[in-house]
């Protein structure tokens, strides 16, 4: 009896240390983070400077070439930049005329990722508005989907795209009822700063009754003011502050699902901000050396994707040399000005900074100045507010941040500067998962293993 109650009790023990090695990672992304939003407390993100506190942080991350929104949120959870991952834009090169779709299926990452590799761990994961994540190998997710207008006068539906991509199919309906409400005329909203809060409530949710191994959210308020205001306005500010609740909210729903102690928090970012006043249009360019006809679109030998700020060469047969000549000799043709507002990119250097490997040549702007997708009209136009997508060595303006607290993280750790690609090595560290990356674990920002 004695040694039957010994066994039971170290099956007990045993169970009791296994449970407590159950770590959990939550991932949150608040798009157009910058670093001075944690780091200066005028933007009064309270919470996340509290954890800042027992954790560590970077004063700014080196994003992906496009600095834009799905090619970052890509690099964030497969550790590699777009050349390898395949996400070179947010949205895919179509010169026949823009359609409105976005990169949102998983199918198009060409990578590894913490979500596969978590699967093959056997870990459970989930994701609320994570982009590229339609179709992925999720356990709970809803993704960011929009789907599009089909006739004149309808409009676009993101309600309709959370039911449809819903996985399980049940839970969108699940996090109505227990966490935001009913969607429709009278109910739950994404308008708004609600769409923030209503987010984090969907995850909050999630974590509370499925306790994932890894959970990814991504929240865009802070981004779409930063577009209307630029770098500084009191929309922008109130979407900072509404972004710390919301993290709030995940943070307490981890702490009331009794997992606190074994949870990790990475707040990060996809991209900086630069304010914009003029645009250049360097389709208008192209149209003007007959390149490029908005009219017969069909007839196109070069096309320039825009990516806010920068812009991309696409040749219809990459092999046609003259057509990028004519283009070369075209850009050293433009008045000063206009040259001074960016530099070129040559494939070689595209490749340096692990862009679109199939770009002929790429435009990267200063500050103050953006690209825009239009063939018609003048080459440059008014602008207003705010943009990214610039080369993210150009300027610090464009970095974003890190802060990361909570189980396996040392207090008082500060990097001067990481890399985007550094942090899905840190979180296959911390769920101890095999996941190949190009980027650094810095041994560094974790806490000594207790013995
Ligand atoms: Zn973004």
């Amino acid at each position: 009896m004695k040694k039957k109650i010994g066994v039971i009790f170290s099956l007990l023990l045993l169970w009791g240390s296994v449970s407590a090695q159950e770590n959990h990672v939550v991932l949150i992304s608040v798009d157009g983070l910058r670093p001075e939003f944690y780091m200066n407390p005028e933007w009064a993100m309270v919470n996340v400077r509290q954890g800042m506190k027992t954790g560590s942080y970077a004063e700014g991350v080196r994003g992906s070439f496009p600095t834009v929104t799905y090619p970052s949120h890509t690099t964030m959870v497969s550790g590699v930049l777009p050349a390898k991952h395949g996400i070179y834009y947010n949205t895919p090169v179509e010169p026949l005329g823009i359609s409105g779709k976005w990169f949102w299926y998983y199918k198009d990452i060409k990578v590894p990722t913490i979500w596969t590799a978590a699967k093959d761990a056997g870990l459970t994961t989930a994701g609320v508005s994570w982009p590229v994540t339609v179709g992925a190998p999720i356990d709970y997710n809803l993704p960011e989907f929009v789907i599009l207008p089909k006739g004149k006068g309808e409009k676009k539906d993101e309600i309709k795209a959370m039911y449809q991509e819903s996985n399980p199919k049940e839970l969108f309906n699940e996090v109505q009822d227990y966490a935001i409400g009913k969607f429709g005329e009278f109910g739950a909203t994404i308008d708004y700063a609600t769409n923030d809060q209503n987010k984090a409530r969907m995850a909050a949710y999630i974590l509370k009754r499925y306790k994932p191994s890894f959970l990814a959210v991504h929240i865009a308020l802070t981004d779409h003011f930063e577009h209307e205001q630029g770098r500084d306005g009191d929309k922008v500010r109130s979407a900072v502050q509404g972004a710390d609740v919301a993290i709030k909210t995940i943070m307490d729903a981890a702490e009331a699902a009794g997992i606190n102690k074994n949870t990790t928090f990475i707040i990060t970012g996809d991209h900086g901000f630069v304010n914009i006043h003029t645009q250049f249009r360097p389709n208008v360019m192209l149209a003007k050396l007959g390149l490029y006809d908005d009219a017969n679109k069909e007839n196109w030998k070069a096309y320039f994707q825009q990516s806010g700020g920068s812009a991309f060469l696409h040749l219809r047969d990459p092999k046609d040399k003259s057509t990028l000549e004519k283009i070369k000799k075209g850009l050293v043709e433009l008045p000063t000005g206009i040259q001074n507002m960016f530099h070129v990119l040559d494939k070689e250097a595209v490749k340096k900074a692990q862009g679109d490997p199939t770009a002929a040549m790429a435009l990267a702007a200063n500050q103050g100045f953006s690209f825009g997708a239009s063939a018609k009209g003048d080459m440059l136009a008014a602008v207003s507010g705010g943009t990214h997508g610039y080369l993210p060595t150009d300027f610090k303006e464009i970095q974003t941040g890190f802060v990361a607290f909570g189980k396996g993280i040392k207090a008082g750790a500060v990097l001067s500067l990481m890399g985007q690609e550094d942090i899905a090595p840190l979180i296959a560290k911390l769920l101890n998962l095999k996941l190949e990356t190009d980027g650094i674990l810095y041994p560094g920002i974790l806490a000594p293993v207790k013995k």
